[in-house]
This record gives structure tokens, C-alpha cells and sequence, in this order.
């Protein structure tokens, strides 16, 4: 618990929030800046700033909270999607240091995009970028 985490006070309920899904272990709330109706919020309740943080258990719970939550809100909005998107640290869009899966309810030409402008990579560029992957990998048991 952190007292200047906005994310920390709503599961201690100190914040006021939307709660759709509780257990001991997770809060799933509804964002107040939903990017379509139905935008949820999945968290584990213990304070953890980026993904790397959560110990492997906890995350696992979270991730099958989010493999319920997910159908659920896309069925809850007669979508045919949805997105599951973290935002890990501030360069990557990271507003509340709290880790979070942002589960949004998608529909055919609903207008929202959330796509990066790409550019299709060249042979020697894919080299270059697995030849540094593999190398901060080195120290990773498969
Ligand atoms: P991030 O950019 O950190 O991945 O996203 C944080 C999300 O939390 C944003 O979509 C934002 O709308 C939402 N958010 C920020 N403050 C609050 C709050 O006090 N209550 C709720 N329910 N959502 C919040
Ligand atoms: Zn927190």
C-alpha cells in the first residue's frame, strides 16, 4: 500500500471507484476515461509499479482474472473484441505507477485505433535487433 498511489487508496477503499470483479488477490474497476464503454481495469490489490515486479504467482492469478473479466466485457457490450494492454513505465504511456491490464470492449468500426505507426523491417534489421534481444536474454534459463 502506497499513499500516494490513486490505484492503492481504491482497493483500500479510501477512493471511491466502480468495482466490477474482487478477490483476496485482485480489483478489476471500470476506468473513469473509458476509450470505449465497459473499459476495465485489472490490478493486483498489492502495489507493484511494473509488470517485471509481480511475483510470478501473483501475475498468473491476474492474468486468469483478466482471461474472465475479458469475455465478460466483451459480451457485457455485444463487441466482438477486446484489447489487453499494459502500459509498463512512463516512456510506454504509464500514467498510475500501479500495475494494471487495461481491458477495452472492441467493435468492428468502432473508430479507436491502437496502433503505432510501423514500418516494415529489413533482413539485416531483424538480425540486429534479436542479436541484442538474445544478448540481454544470455543470462535467462529457457
Ligand atoms: P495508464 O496510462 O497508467 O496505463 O492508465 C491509467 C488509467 O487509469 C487511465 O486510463 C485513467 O483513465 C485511469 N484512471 C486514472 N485515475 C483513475 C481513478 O481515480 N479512478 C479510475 N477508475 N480510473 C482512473
Ligand atoms: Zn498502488
Amino acid at each position: 500500500m502506497t499513499d500516494a498511489c490513486i490505484f492503492c487508496q481504491i482497493i483500500e477503499k479510501k477512493s471511491p471507484a466502480t468495482i466490477v470483479f474482487e478477490d483476496e488477490r485482485c480489483l478489476a474497476i471500470l476506468d473513469i476515461f473509458p476509450a470505449n464503454p465497459g473499459h476495465t481495469l485489472v490490478m493486483p490489490k498489492k502495489h507493484y509499479s511494473l509488470l517485471g515486479e509481480v511475483p510470478a504467482e501473483e501475475l498468473t492469478h491476474a492474468i486468469e482474472i483478466v482471461q474472465k473479466i475479458g469475455p465478460a466485457v466483451q459480451h457485457a457490450y455485444r463487441s466482438q473484441g477486446y484489447n489487453v494492454l499494459v502500459n509498463n513505465g512512463t516512456a510506454a504511456g504509464q500514467i498510475v505507477p500501479h500495475v494494471h491490464f487495461h481491458l477495452v470492449p472492441r467493435s468492428m468500426n468502432d473508430g479507436k485505433k491502437f496502433e503505432l505507426p510501423r514500418e516494415q523491417a529489413t533482413p539485416p534489421q531483424l538480425a540486429e535487433a534479436a542479436d541484442k534481444i538474445k544478448k540481454e536474454l544470455s543470462h535467462v534459463k529457457p
